[in-house]
Formats: C-alpha cells, sequence, structure tokens
C-alpha cells in the first residue's frame, strides 16, 4: 500500500490507483488519491508533488513564525 498525504486537509491518505492518460504532451501518470476523511482526487502525478510541495513550504512558515514569537 503506498501512502501520501492529503492535499486538502494533509491528513493520511492513501494511493488507490494509478493510470497512464495520454495527453497532448505525452503521457501522463495520474493517481487517485482517499484521505481517510474521505476526500478524494484524481490528479496528474506532478500536481500532487506541487500540492506537497505548497504544504511543506507552508510547514516550514509556521515553523519559522512560531520560532519567532517563542523569542
Ligand atoms: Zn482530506
Amino acid at each position: 500500500m503506498e501512502t501520501t498525504t492529503c492535499p486538502e486537509c494533509d491528513a493520511p491518505a492513501e494511493v488507490r490507483g494509478r493510470s497512464v492518460w495520454e495527453s497532448t504532451d505525452g503521457p501522463v501518470e495520474h493517481v487517485r488519491v482517499e484521505c481517510i476523511r474521505r476526500h478524494w482526487f484524481l490528479m496528474s502525478v506532478a500536481s500532487l508533488a506541487a500540492a506537497h510541495q505548497h504544504s511543506a513550504r507552508l510547514a516550514a512558515a509556521e515553523l519559522s513564525w512560531s520560532a519567532r514569537r517563542r523569542r
């Protein structure tokens, strides 16, 4: 079983399936992701990675913010 985090709520999510779709730019790999809160998404691997980079940046911003507040 492959796990990830939900792009919407950051809860643990499971990759339920992968499929490759042909597009004008060539084949694009898509994943179906379902989180424990029953959100589900069908998205390209690239947009899933982008969503995670976004939440990682948010988490880093929150960390530095709380570090600054503690002083
Ligand atoms: Zn979710």
